[in-house]
């Protein structure tokens, strides 16, 4: 099982959370424009990465907060944590965005 750690709750099981999909996708500002292959694009076309993945992970049966955690997926770990509020925390303790 996966341990996740939620930023307000610190860690809790997998099972706790409810997985948002990739994080930081823009919504694009003028809809009325778009074609529907750009409108397809932005509501199903997501990054599939072997390795580095960043995603939206919502604690659904702790605090119901929203945050984004950067993760590998081929080894699961969970490299850090990042809310809206305040850039990335990586496991080590360091602040600031990561490769
Ligand atoms: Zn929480």
């Amino acid at each position: 099982m996966l341990l996740i750690e939620c930023p307000w709750c610190g860690p809790r099981a997998e099972t706790e959370f409810s997985c948002g999909g990739e994080a930081d996708i823009a919504r694009p500002l003028d809809t009325e424009k778009l074609t529907d292959e750009e409108w397809g694009d932005y509501l199903f076309m997501r990054r599939n990465p072997r390795g580095v993945h960043r995603e939206q992970w919502l604690h659904a049966q702790g605090c119901r907060r929203w945050f984004k955690a950067q993760r590998d997926t081929v080894s699961y770990e969970i490299q850090g944590y990042e809310t809206f509020e305040r850039p990335l925390l990586t496991m080590d303790g360091n602040e600031g965005k990561t490769a």
